[in-house]
């Protein structure tokens, strides 16, 4: 059996009752760099086999599949928050169930979801683009396909490219757009900054240093839009 064990994205008080459970109870836990885990698992006083898992290295997903198909309950783990969401193991799970083997997902932190549900934003549909590509004309083009939906666009970004992303946010759909940074979710430091992707990209290229991870929450919502596709509907 393969279980998808989601891990905190800050706060390790986040984990989940029943992923304790499955790392406590699992034959190996398959994770993307073993040093993190192992000090993960060591806060929670569970002990067990760590294999890497590496998507790009054909050999490490075959191996991992190999100690499924023998039979071992694997705990399939990335560095934080859900695997296969922006980060390994699709590969793996889409093999595992090509074998035959049972999958299971379990719910748990994701900071797609916390970002969302804390810029109140929409309770509706949202278009998540994970990490845009490095190149600015391909990453301005899929923004523009996903503003086209008229529903909150989301992205994740790092500190070291976060200013030029608003920047590029700004020139691709107007410097009047509003975003929400959702930064250092979980962790002491957690911060939503509002305001157009102009005004963001300013404010964070004044400090010194910007730290923390991102998620940027693109408000590409058109209540007139809105209103005329439910106008189609009736
Ligand atoms: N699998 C993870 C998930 O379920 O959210 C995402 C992993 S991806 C490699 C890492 C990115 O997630 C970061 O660059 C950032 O955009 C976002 N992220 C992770 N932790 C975060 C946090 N505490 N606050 C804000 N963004 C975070």
């Amino acid at each position: 059996m393969l279980y998808i064990v989601p891990t905190p994205i800050g706060n390790l008080r986040d984990i989940t009752l029943r992923a304790l459970d499955v790392l406590q109870a699992c034959d190996a836990v398959l994770c993307e760099d073993t040093r993190r885990t192992q000090t993960l698992l060591t806060h929670f006083n569970i002990h067990k086999p760590l294999y890497r898992y590496n998507e790009n290295d054909e050999r490490s997903v075959q191996r991992c599949l190999e100690a499924l198909q023998a039979g071992k309950n694997c705990a399939l783990v990335s560095d934080c928050g859900t695997p296969c969401i922006s980060d390994p193991g699709w590969k793996l799970v889409k093999a595992a169930v090509a074998a035959g083997i049972a999958v299971t997902s379990l719910p748990g932190p994701s900071a797609v979801a916390c970002a969302l549900a804390g810029a109140g934003l929409t309770g509706g549909a949202f278009t998540f683009l994970g990490f845009l590509p490095r190149k600015p004309g391909k990453a301005a083009k899929l923004l523009q396909g996903a503003a086209q939906l008229h529903h909150p666009v989301v992205v994740y970004e790092s500190p070291y490219r976060v200013i030029k992303m608003l920047e590029l946010i700004a020139a691709t759909l107007g410097e009047n757009i509003p975003v929400v940074a959702a930064r250092e979710l979980s962790k002491v430091y957690e911060e939503y900054a509002r305001g157009t992707a102009a005004e963001l990209a300013k404010l964070f290229a004044q400090k010194k240093k910007v730290q923390g991870e991102f998620v940027l929450i693109i408000d590409c919502f058109d209540a007139q839009e809105e209103e005329y596709e439910s106008d189609e509907d009736l």
